[in-house]
């Protein structure tokens, strides 16, 4: 068996031509200017290592590819077609076997299985948090003298709102109100869940609203999306099943209201070799929505915002258009366009905990983006977008609001 046919992410990598047409999108090439944090500069020390002119142990290859967001702004800037995530995602699932890297990867494992893919002590972490931060203890323990890290790590948690604003949406099936043109089922998401709760319970109202029976199975869980990105596939897979044992299978479609859960959903079957009805059927809400179209007349909103595109929206599912015509439906909504609004705004995952300087200065070129359009309401649809662009904004004088496309959507019911 030759080199291509043994290892697909080396047979991706041959398709690069070397062009460099995709740094100028890579924002991590825009902050490092090094070749080596660019995708061309990532793709040939990848495709260096399996021609075994480098080892796999090589740290200037490790640190290339911890640096990158996984945000796949190369895919969409390059003219030949490169798989790039296929390729990263592949060599950081070898990286982690790595006998020096494996401590860390069993540690991040055990975090985002701890943390996030288990149900009950995902809200109970979430309910802990909300607590420490009502009785102002996470910004006591800024103060305290604790190590550097640990404090750079309590000040990033996300703030966690009230308790009405989280509460999930109960599991069951709800009737449309009015005729019904589709039967579906809304996934409902770890962080999505726990933290916004109030947009899974607005697009739920809207899905009614467009005709839709909607199924919301108990048994759903965490997608698995911040697993996989780590490398870390055979963790995902028991999530990845317990989904496909959840959900009901004659549906017309799955609807997922995070783009970077959507994303990794309909990816299933290239990274796991299974899942692919499942897959076919997963939708992002703007996606379903602008193809069902709304079925009911959007009343007027009265608002001036803006858009931004979450990378695993526009870049890892393709979907741009969709998101704009749904709010240029609504009437007296006034959208306002973002420079570079394909551009990552750092958050990616758990990016923005592990590189946080890095991370601050993405972020900061989206936030003087947003500035520039002298709007105060920011529209996006993914949860770690969602928090990480909240959290920069909060930091200026004037008020800021994020929303999500399915709150603004309800707000015109
Ligand atoms: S995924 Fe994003 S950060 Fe990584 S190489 Fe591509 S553009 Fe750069
Ligand atoms: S990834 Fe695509 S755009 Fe970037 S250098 Fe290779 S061929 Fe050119």
């Amino acid at each position: 068996m030759n080199l291509e046919q043994s290892n697909p992410a080396y047979k991706h990598s041959l398709d690069c031509v070397h062009c460099g047409l995709c740094l100028p999108a890579c924002p991590t090439y825009q902050t490092l200017a090094q070749e080596k944090d660019s995708p061309r500069g990532r793709i040939l020390l990848m495709r260096a290592e399996a021609e075994g002119e480098i080892a796999l142990s090589e740290p200037s290859l490790g640190d290339a590819l911890d640096n990158c967001l996984d945000c796949r702004a190369c895919e969409s800037a390059c003219p030949s077609g490169v798989q790039y995530g296929k390729i990263l995602e592949a060599y950081r699932e070898k990286l982690a076997r790595l006998p020096s890297r494996n401590r860390r990867a069993r540690f991040l494992g055990s975090l985002l299985d701890n943390l996030i893919a288990s149900k009950s002590l995902h809200r109970l972490s979430m309910s802990s948090l909300r607590m420490a931060q009502a009785l102002g203890l996470q910004k006591l323990a800024t103060v305290l003298p604790f190590p550097r890290w640990m404090k750079e790590g309590l000040a990033l948690l996300p703030r966690i709102p009230k308790g009405s604003e989280r509460c999930p949406i109960a599991p069951g099936i709800y009737e449309p109100t009015g005729p019904k043109r589709a039967e579906i089922a809304l996934f409902t998401g770890c962080m999505m869940e726990t933290l916004f709760g109030r947009v899974n319970r607005a697009a739920l109202r809207v899905l009614q609203a467009a005709g839709c029976r909607v199924h919301v199975p108990p048994n759903q869980g965490c997608c698995g999306a911040l697993h996989l990105h780590a490398g870390l596939q055979d963790r995902a897979r028991p999530l990845v099943e317990r989904n496909l044992r959840a959900f009901p299978k004659d549906l017309d479609a799955i609807i997922v209201t995070s783009a970077g859960c959507g994303s990794a959903m309909k990816e299933y079957p290239s990274w796991m070799g299974q899942a692919s009805e499942f897959s076919t059927k997963v939708q992002d809400f703007t996606e379903f929505l602008a193809n069902l179209g709304l079925g009911f007349t959007p009343r007027s909103v009265p608002m001036q915002a803006t858009w931004d595109d979450p990378c695993h929206l526009c870049h890892g599912q393709g979907i741009r258009k969709e998101p704009r015509r749904l709010l240029a439906q609504i009437p007296q909504l006034k959208l306002i366009p973002l420079e570079h609004p394909e551009d990552c705004c750092g958050s990616a995952g758990i990016y923005n905990l592990q590189k946080p300087a890095l991370a601050h200065s993405i972020l900061d070129r989206k936030v003087k983006d947003i500035q520039k359009t002298g709007v105060r309401i920011l529209i996006t649809a993914n949860p770690g977008c969602h928090l990480w662009m909240e959290s920069g904004l909060a930091k200026l004088d004037e008020d800021y609001q994020v929303l999500h496309i399915a709150e603004v959507l309800a707000k015109a019911l």
